[in-house]
């Protein structure tokens, strides 16, 4: 049955769109504040993959795809730090400290499946497979209308966009060629690759080591030449230091912009005091990321992305020992290879590609079976290709943040259109919000973000609701 046949039920419809671990997090969260409020709801949770509770990270069902922070730091259930250990415990899950991704779904699963439970019968929640292509308002009784791919629609009386980050854009002209894989995170995406013939991948981050691992795993013939302007590997896991850390710079309470300059110089004195112990440093320094990114002016802003970013994102996210012990077997054995440069040309040849490296005024030609691009999210949002994006941008529902990394939002998440002012009913959480918050993509900001959201979309779709009754 279509899910725009119940269109008549009179309980309020919160649509979530995306079901990663953003929109299996926001449905979780208003299922709770429905039950507590013993409210009629119903949510949409829609995913283009039909990869509810898992997403682009949890999907993955290889056993040495590890979370990338210990358990402690990845528990979904705000103001319960050890709901997560205590869940793999009660699952006889065994572990070094870091979980695999795929029981980090099966427990992003669970959580829904018991907040339905809590919540039934008088809240629900409907799993739909479908992509979502547009959001218009509804001309029906209520406010909005979600346009499917296959023609279907979903009236609503709020929405969330949980849409993850964009895929990744090539920084150079690519051929129109199936060894050319944009994305390696698509369903599917590797199926054909480990055929035992090279591999080049663009990046050097955590996602080119787990497609390494993953390739050098299926086929033991297959090697990876990993590509990078810096050539930088994720740095990583140690014990954590018993320290009590100095926070080098925090929020000034009147709000006076901090100063990229003076940050890294905090925060490299910080580090530099107990060599061993910059972790618990970069650690310390998280939670208030969101808070100083939004004190540096834009000119700061741009300075980080290109100049700092890539050493921040190989201290903050970083590998657990286990990964990192496979990884040096793979570059001891010659199977993984790292090379600073940067890729100038790629020419489709017979069942190959050739693929010019430029480094120092150098140029190597290496002949690769495929080229996979892990180089992480697009970096402008403007040219983005989606659907739904794209009719929410060109109708100025929806506005760029002044760097174009992302959507803006309010303070409380509801999206701001063209001219800044909020939406009532059309809210955003996670990756979406990088621009704004900068840190907004792991579990513990989405965790956040999405108990605070939940609230807020109750309280909208219901108003939205009595509103259509009366
Ligand atoms: C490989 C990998 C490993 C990671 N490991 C960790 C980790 O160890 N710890 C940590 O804290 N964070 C980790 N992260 C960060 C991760 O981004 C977040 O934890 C989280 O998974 C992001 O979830 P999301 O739902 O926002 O995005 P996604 O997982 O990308 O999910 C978005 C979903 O929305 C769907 N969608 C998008 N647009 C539409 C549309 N128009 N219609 C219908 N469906 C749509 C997509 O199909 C997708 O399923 C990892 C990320 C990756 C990629």
């Amino acid at each position: 049955m279509r899910y725009s046949e119940h269109a008549d039920s009179r309980a309020a419809t919160v649509a979530v769109i995306g079901a990663g671990a953003s929109g299996t997090l926001a449905a979780t969260y208003v299922l709770r504040a429905a039950a507590t409020a013993r409210v009629a709801l119903r949510i949409a949770l829609i995913d283009r993959w039909g990869q509810h509770g898992l997403g682009r990270a949890y999907a993955t069902a290889h056993p040495a795809h590890l979370l990338n922070s210990p358990v402690d730091r990845m528990s979904a259930v705000a103001d319960d730090a050890g709901h997560l250990a205590r869940w793999a415990e009660a699952n006889g899950i065994r572990h070094d400290g870091f979980l695999s991704r795929a029981d980090f779904g099966r427990y992003l699963r669970e959580l829904l499946a018991d907040a339905e439970r809590m919540a039934a019968p008088t809240a629900t929640v409907a799993r739909i497979t479908s992509d979502v292509v547009g959001l218009t308002c509804s001309g029906s009784g209520r406010p909005l209308r979600l346009h499917l791919a296959d023609h279907g629609r979903i009236d609503a009386d709020a929405a969330v966009l949980a849409t993850g980050n964009q895929p990744p854009a090539a920084p150079f002209p690519v051929p129109a060629s199936p060894r050319y894989i944009c994305d390696p995170w698509m369903p599917g995406a590797l199926d054909g690759v480990a055929d035992g013939s090279p591999v080049v991948v663009l990046g050097s981050g955590l996602t080119m080591l787990d497609v390494a691992v993953s390739l050098t795993g299926a086929h033991p013939q297959t090697v990876v030449h990993a590509v990078s302007r810096h050539g930088l590997l994720p740095r990583v896991h140690q014990a954590p230091s018993c320290r009590a850390v100095q926070l080098p710079v925090l929020p000034a309470r009147d709000h006076s912009p901090a100063g990229l300059p003076a940050l890294i110089r905090s925060v490299r004195v910080a580090a530099a005091e107990d060599p061993a112990g910059w972790q618990a440093v970069v650690d310390a320094l998280r939670p208030h990321i969101p808070g100083l990114w939004q004190q540096l002016s834009l000119p700061d802003k741009r300075l980080f992305l290109r100049h700092v970013a890539r050493y921040w994102e190989v201290h903050r996210h970083r590998v657990p020992p286990a990964t990192a012990r496979k990884i040096d077997q793979l570059r001891a054995a010659g199977r993984l290879s790292v090379q600073r440069g940067r890729i100038i040309e790629v020419a489709e040849k017979p069942a190959a590609l050739c693929v010019r490296i430029e480094h120092d005024g150098q140029v190597t030609e290496v002949a690769a079976g495929w080229l996979i691009n892990a180089t992480g999210p697009a970096a402008d949002i403007t040219g983005t290709a989606d659907p739904l994006l794209r009719g929410l941008l060109d109708s100025g529902q929806a506005r760029p943040d002044p760097l174009r990394l992302g959507i803006e939002v309010d303070a409380g998440g509801a999206l701001l259109d063209a001219s800044g002012t909020p939406s009532d009913i059309i809210f955003a959480l996670g990756p979406p919000l990088r621009g704004q918050l900068y840190e907004t993509t792991a579990i513990p900001e989405i965790r956040d973000q999405a108990a605070v959201l939940a609230r807020r979309l109750l309280a909208a779709s219901l108003g939205q609701a009595a509103a259509g009754r009366a």
